[in-house]
């Protein structure tokens, strides 16, 4: 039960076309198709920056986090695509001069057991286990335990996060975080609500591992509130539902600023990670990519050392029809 993925093409006025990624479903299709599609056909505007201002504004009053946001980020990704495409240019050289890395850090995130092994066995550098198998308020140990044997089986030097999905409590969260502090995990993603700003705050003050959050925030607005409340000291934003590479580089800046790192959610698929490669050149990390991100080609190639940037001209991606 989820509202799905939408793709969005767009023609530039010299006819290049783009295509993006964004969310919502069949109400972020209505979104563009009664309000986006006309703004953006009405202004002269022509940078993507720009365009995303108009769409912004002029959602403003209804949409400044959730629906709106994901679609108007697969039409701000169709922007960007069309319009590295008709100057020949790929994202990551239309955000940096500096030579491409060959290859980018990558962690794999697992929902169970059976994935567990198969990322250990592949020599994954990094590991990310899901833990809402255990429930709402699972006894600490039993999350210790699981961390425990991912360490043993991976070893030391390779890092290992917890993803709760939002949902334990601030108690629950740290009797887990003081039950696994001797593993070195790198951080608990999403321990509460995303809206419980609260208890975010109070997790990222004591809690001995790190918080990571923003995988349901939007907008430059939505990552602004986090940092000035100290609620997270990981971003990580969905290029497809936070607002689009507008938002995202918007995030890096915000994150520079508050010395947030920033872990883009899914960022090895082809729209985060030309801007993880260019705007994180202190500790670059992609995740893996979702098995359902299957509606276009131009995936990068994974191999035992991280996920490989590809450099054709936008994001370099095709309908995979
Ligand atoms: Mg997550």
């Amino acid at each position: 039960m989820t509202l799905g993925q939408i793709l969005v093409e767009v023609t530039l006025a010299s006819g290049e076309k783009g295509i993006g990624v964004g969310g919502g479903g069949k109400s972020g299709v209505h979104v563009i198709d009664t309000v986006l599609k006309e703004c953006l056909l009405e202004t002269d505007m022509d940078t993507p920056h720009q365009l995303h201002k108009v769409m912004c504004d002029h959602t403003s009053f209804y949409g400044r986090k959730g629906l709106v946001p994901m679609a108007i980020s697969g039409v701000d990704l169709a922007i960007w695509d069309a319009y590295g495409k008709s100057v020949g240019k790929s994202v990551y050289e239309l955000l940096t001069d500096v030579p491409p890395p060959a290859v980018l850090p990558m962690y794999q995130t697992v929902f169970d057991d059976a994935e567990a092994e198969l990322a250990v066995k592949d020599g994954k550098q990094a590991v990310k286990l899901h833990v809402e198998r255990f429930g709402d308020r699972p006894k600490p140990e039993e999350i210790g335990e699981l961390v425990r044997s991912t360490r043993m089986r991976l070893g030391e030097g390779k890092a290992i996060m917890l993803d709760a999905f939002g949902r334990w409590n601030v108690d629950t969260t740290l009797a887990v975080a003081h039950e696994i502090t001797q593993y070195d995990v790198e951080w608990i993603e999403e321990p509460v609500r995303p809206d419980q700003l609260e208890d975010y705050v109070t997790l990222n003050r004591e809690s001995p591992i790190p918080i990571a959050g923003g995988e349901h925030e939007y907008l430059e607005e939505g990552f602004l509130a986090l940092a000035a409340s100290k609620a997270v000291s990981v971003f990580q934003p969905d290029i497809n539902w936070c607002g689009g590479l507008t938002s995202l580089i918007q995030i890096y800046r915000i994150a520079e600023d508050a010395a947030i790192r920033v872990v883009p959610h899914r960022g090895s698929e082809p729209y985060s990670l030309p801007a993880i490669a260019a705007l994180d050149r202190e500790q670059p990390l992609a995740e893996s990519a979702r098995s359902w991100f299957d509606c276009l080609n131009g995936m990068a190639e994974v191999t035992p050392a991280g996920v490989e940037l590809l450099l054709s001209p936008g994001f370099g991606v095709s309908l995979n029809t």
